[in-house]
């Protein structure tokens, strides 16, 4: 694909493709809201409790800090009960003390936990505990002011804060993607970094970013795409939207650097036909120059991430047969089941090969 230089002129507007699957993606909007003493005491609460009220959704004050009363007769039911379920609260006092994220940034923090979506590959499933309810964090000043506390004077440091949540999913509730984004806008040396399957960008286009913030949108062939992801945009709606935060503000667009997680790859049948297809459509949303970067991913999972989400989806054809992947083993004891080196090797060859021929200037941060 060759790159052409972005003028108002060469851009064209923003339209779906005839072949596009585009539909108005809904905005997911809870049956209940529970909200907890602790973060109704906080503005930012307030501030989200307003968005809420406005939107007409049934609001529970709870007497104490606990969430309560999500528990189904079943596991299934727990899983729906939460997943309709906005709880406002605030963060556990020992998330100010933040984590490192390698290879994805220098560290992570949390604005929410808990995700509307369905993927039946969930990378939440096994890492947070309990029912899956959507927790939004009503301390926000409070987790933006901790960050400051690692960032290096002179030293670019990287924020990720989409690892227990999707950002932009929750954000016509909170508000808060929004806000860490003009934080970064006044940081010197932090950078944000956020991935979505959600495609509703309109309120963080015109934000002051100041090149501070990379949005990415997480992308998947067909099979997997439309088989596995419930509840999340299409991929043709969320390379729109990646459209949109990319162009260049003339153009109607955010002007923000941008990136794609291609994730998670599996070598499905024709798993080369489906994905060429995939950077296809890439390539004709992305047709003009801008600054972008990919992450590669295959499809991993552990013994805790597959008994919760067999008990999440019990039906689901996601293949998780252990049997025929290869273990691999941190330096903590825990396993991961990952894809035969063959097949990584085939399936990295051809994502590095055909990114390079598309878009010669993108940075591959890292296949793993
Ligand atoms: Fe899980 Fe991400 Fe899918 Fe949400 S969008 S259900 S966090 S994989």
């Amino acid at each position: 694909m060759s790159i052409a230089i972005p003028t108002s002129t060469t851009i064209a507007p923003l339209q779906d493709s005839p072949q596009s699957d585009t539909h108005k993606t809904r905005l997911w909007m809870p049956e209940q809201v529970l909200v907890t003493p602790a973060a109704l005491a906080e503005p930012w609460g307030q501030q989200i409790l307003e968005r809420v009220r406005s939107l007409n959704l049934p609001i529970q004050e709870l007497p104490r800090n606990r969430l309560t009363g999500l528990r189904g007769e079943s596991d299934r039911e727990t899983y729906d009960i939460s997943k309709r379920t906005l709880a406002i609260v605030t963060s556990a006092p020992s998330s100010l003390k933040l984590s490192p994220i390698p290879p994805s940034a220098d560290w992570q923090f949390h604005i929410a936990e808990g995700c509307p979506a369905h993927c039946q590959y969930c990378y939440l499933a096994g890492s947070l505990q309990g029912p899956p309810v959507i927790r939004v964090f009503a301390n926000l000043p409070q987790i933006l002011e901790n960050l400051a506390n690692y960032e290096q004077a002179g030293k670019p440091t990287s924020y990720e804060v989409s690892c227990y949540t999707d950002p932009l999913g929750i954000e016509h509730l909170t508000g808060s993607l929004a806000e860490c984004i003009r934080y970064f806008g006044t940081r010197e040396d932090g950078y944000l970094r956020w991935v979505s399957k959600f495609d509703n960008v309109e309120p963080l286009l015109g934000l002051p970013h100041q090149g501070h913030t990379r949005c990415r949108m997480s992308v998947n062939a067909a099979p997997v795409s439309r088989r596995f992801e419930g509840g999340t945009a299409s991929v043709s709606a969320r390379l729109q939207a990646l459209r949109r935060l990319a162009l260049p503000v003339e153009c109607g667009g955010g002007d923000y650097p941008v990136g794609l997680v291609i994730a998670p790859i599996m070598p499905m049948e024709d798993w080369e036909e489906h994905y060429t297809t995939l950077l296809d459509d890439i390539s004709a949303a992305l047709d003009f120059d801008c600054d972008l970067t990919v992450e590669l991913i295959s499809h991993r999972f552990t013994p805790g991430s597959k008994e919760v989400l067999n008990t999440w989806y019990p039906n689901s054809k996601l293949d998780m047969d252990e049997s025929t992947r290869s273990v691999k083993r941190n330096k903590f004891g825990g396993t991961k089941y990952v894809y035969d080196a063959d097949t990584m090797k085939q399936l990295r060859r051809f994502f590095e090969q055909e990114i390079a021929r598309r878009f010669p200037t993108a940075q591959i941060l890292y296949w793993t």
